[in-house]
């Protein structure tokens, strides 16, 4: 197995040329190639010498991971199964709607975070994902994008914690939104967190301008610690300080996501006690009604607490929106296809994991 070529980056790929005794330019045209021309193969890079051609070939692999499945939903949306080296597998989306093209990608293998509705957390972590992992997530789905068309959107919301890996996320970003990369605007990127106070911080000290957005789902500590377990070592007031901390030094409002999950946290109280912990913060509320995953005891809100929660968030004067379901057919939600497959998978199996499934909430 050879060295990936973008684990190298572009100064990396600068002196890999140097030292074999190559100008440096060569560097920038085969960059420019893999993000801008989307060539997947040295031998197509036809104004770079054919010897050093040969040579990035003999020595370097385009891509650590591999596409090994990929679905496509009416709606256009589009997932990719990916293999990496040691044969763990992540997920990343294609979403176009209108003129934007948003891809949603994953940090981790699998999630330490432990959320009780949550597909990407239930086997726990495997491992972070290096830098370069991340981003060949990127370029895989810009491949399945048409010639005159551009990724204009990334979330980083797909598998496992953003923040708890966030060294590799950041230079993969660097590469998404450099204009030697994919260009991408960082307006345009956002991250979404379980809020670890401390990375939010170390996050909104380098002033960049990506979109954070925080994983709240509950107005207390008593219930988001039964549905976020990771928040008894963390607390809500930390996380809203932190946020705060973040808008000041970025300038940027941080936008609260918020699963709805029938009879557990949907309910005109949920939403009041809500209201009155952001009201008078620039934030914004996205509510997300629970997307179903197999094996899990949790259910959608009825469309009457949906409409209900969303006034009384309303009368705070707390802005709100309800994120659209993309994909649903193709269990778009993080996490679901590679469990699926996993799950698919024990069926030859002879030693089978245990499964975790939480006990209900209610
Ligand atoms: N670890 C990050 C990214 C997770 S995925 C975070 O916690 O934000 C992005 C969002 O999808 C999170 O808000 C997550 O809680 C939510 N999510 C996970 N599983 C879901 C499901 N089955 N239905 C609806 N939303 C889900």
């Amino acid at each position: 197995m050879n060295t990936p070529l973008l684990s190298l980056g572009l100064e990396g790929l600068m002196s890999w040329v140097e030292a074999r005794n190559w100008p440096r330019f060569h560097a920038r045209q085969v960059w420019r190639w893999v993000f801008v021309r989307r060539c997947r193969d040295f031998s197509q890079m036809t104004d770079v010498p054919k010897r050093l051609r040969e040579e990035l070939a003999d020595h370097l692999d385009f891509f650590s991971t591999r596409v090994v499945r990929e679905q496509r939903a009416k709606d256009g949306t589009c997932k990719l199964l990916l293999e990496l080296r040691d044969k763990e597998t992540i997920e990343c989306v294609l979403i176009p709607e209108q003129e934007r093209r948003t891809a949603c990608i994953s940090t981790q293998v699998g999630c330490g975070m432990g959320c009780v509705f949550c597909a990407s957390g239930l086997n726990g972590l495997a491992r972070n994902l290096d830098w370069w992992e991340i981003l060949e997530q990127l370029l895989h789905l810009s491949e399945r994008l048409a010639p005159a068309e551009r990724l204009t959107h990334l979330v980083v919301m797909g598998m496992g914690e953003p923040l708890a890996n966030l060294d590799n996320l950041l230079l993969a970003l660097r590469w998404a939104t450099d204009q030697q990369g994919l260009g991408l605007s960082q307006r345009h990127v956002t991250i979404s967190t379980v809020g670890l106070p401390a990375k939010i911080r170390q996050l909104a000290d380098l002033q960049l301008s990506y979109h954070l957005a925080v994983s709240l789902h509950a107005p207390n500590d008593e219930l988001r610690n039964r549905i976020v377990p990771i928040n008894a070592r963390i607390g809500i007031a930390a996380i809203l300080e932190a946020a705060d901390y973040f808008f000041q030094k970025t300038g940027r409002q941080v936008t609260y996501e918020y699963v709805l999950l029938r009879g557990i946290n949907d309910g005109a109280e949920q939403a009041r006690q809500l209201g009155q912990l952001l009201r008078g913060r620039r934030a914004h509320v996205n509510l997300i009604p629970f997307n179903d995953v197999p094996g899990l005891p949790y259910r959608r809100p009825s469309d009457a607490a949906l409409a209900e929660f969303m006034t009384i968030l309303r009368h705070h004067g707390v802005s709100v929106t309800v994120r659209k379901r993309k994909g649903s057919e193709i269990e778009a939600a993080c996490g679901q296809l590679r469990r699926q497959m996993r799950n698919q998978a024990k069926e030859f199996s002879v030693a089978t994991e245990p499964i975790v499934v939480p006990a209900s909430m209610v």
